[in-house]
C-alpha cells in the first residue's frame, strides 16, 4: 500500500499537501506554489460575516494542479476537492484557525496498490477504476473491486458457470471453489487458503456497498480492502522463489557451492 495516498482521506491544512507519488515515475508530486486555487467566490465564503455564520462554517471548492519533481518525468496531476475552514494548532501550540483542503478528485489516477508483474490486465483494470473514483465516490470504488475478484477468479481457471449450463455461479460460490481448489488453479493449496480469507473479506465489504442499506463505505474501508487484494495478488503472482531456497538448502547440507 502507498501510505502517502491513505494521507488523503482526511483534510489537511493549505499548506502542507502529502507527499504524493507520481503515478508514472516513483518521483514525488508537489503543489507549486499559486496554483492550487480557491478563490473566495462562494456564499459561505465571501459573505459568512453579514449571513451571521461564524469563520469555521467557511466551506468552498480547490482546484489545481501537482507536478512531479522529477524534471525527466514532468508528469502533471490535475486535482479539486473542498476546502474548509477549521481549529487547528498552529506554529506556536494555540489553537487557531487554518484552511484546509480536501482531494476529491485526482487525473491521472494514483495507483492505491502496487502489484507484481503477472497480475492480469483485466485485474489491473478494476483496480484501476477504484483508484479513481475512491476520493468522490467510495461505494462505486469498492463496488470496482468487488468486480477485481470476478475477473480475479477468471484469471485463477474458476469457471464463472457450472458444466451443467444454469445461470451464472455467484462471487462467493467461486471463492469457495477456488479455496477448496475444486477449480484447475496453479497455486498451492495453502497459498490458495490465504489468498480467498483475504479475498473472501472483500467480498463481504463489497457487498456491503454494492446494496443499499449497507455499512457506510468510506475510502478508508476501499483502501483497507485494496491493500488486502494487494496481498493476495502478490501471493498469487509474485516470483515463485521455490528453485532458490531448494538450492540454498542443498548448498547448506554440503556446506559448499554444488551444482
Ligand atoms: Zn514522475
Amino acid at each position: 500500500m502507498r501510505s502517502q495516498v491513505a494521507a488523503l482521506r482526511k483534510f489537511f491544512p493549505v499548506d502542507k499537501w502529502p507527499a504524493l507519488p507520481c503515478p508514472r515515475c516513483d518521483a514525488t508530486l508537489t503543489a507549486l506554489k499559486g496554483d492550487i486555487h480557491y478563490d473566495r467566490l462562494s456564499t459561505t465564503m465571501a459573505r459568512w460575516s453579514e449571513l451571521g455564520y461564524e469563520p469555521d462554517d467557511i466551506r468552498g471548492v480547490f482546484s489545481g494542479r501537482l507536478v512531479c519533481v522529477n524534471l525527466l518525468c514532468g508528469e502533471v496531476v490535475s486535482v479539486l476537492g473542498d476546502f474548509a475552514v477549521g481549529w487547528d494548532e498552529g506554529p506556536t501550540g494555540r489553537t487557531e484557525l487554518g484552511e484546509f483542503l480536501k482531494v476529491r478528485m485526482l487525473h491521472p489516477a494514483l495507483s492505491l496498490v502496487e502489484t507484481p508483474s503477472g497480475v492480469p490486465e483485466p485485474v489491473v483494470t478494476e483496480l484501476d477504476r477504484a483508484a479513481a473514483i475512491i476520493w468522490s465516490d467510495p461505494r462505486s470504488a469498492i463496488t470496482a473491486l468487488r468486480t477485481g475478484l470476478e475477473r480475479l477468479m477468471d484469471a485463477q481457471g474458476v469457471p464463472a458457470q457450472a458444466a451443467s449450463g444454469g445461470p451464472p455461479l455467484g462471487l462467493h460460490k467461486r471463492l469457495k471453489d477456488f479455496r477448496t481448489g475444486a477449480a484447475s488453479g496453479t497455486t498451492d493449496a495453502a497459498t490458495r487458503a490465504n489468498a480467498s480469507d483475504l479475498l473472501e473479506a472483500v467480498k463481504w465489504v463489497g457487498n456491503d456497498g454494492t446494496h443499499a442499506g449497507g455499512a457506510t463505505i468510506d475510502a478508508a474501508a476501499v483502501l483497507e480492502m485494496a491493500e488486502f487484494i494487494e496481498i493476495a495478488l502478490r501471493m498469487l503472482y509474485a516470483p515463485n522463489n521455490a528453485a532458490a531456497l531448494a538450492r540454498a538448502k542443498r548448498i547448506i547440507t554440503s556446506k559448499a557451492l554444488v551444482d
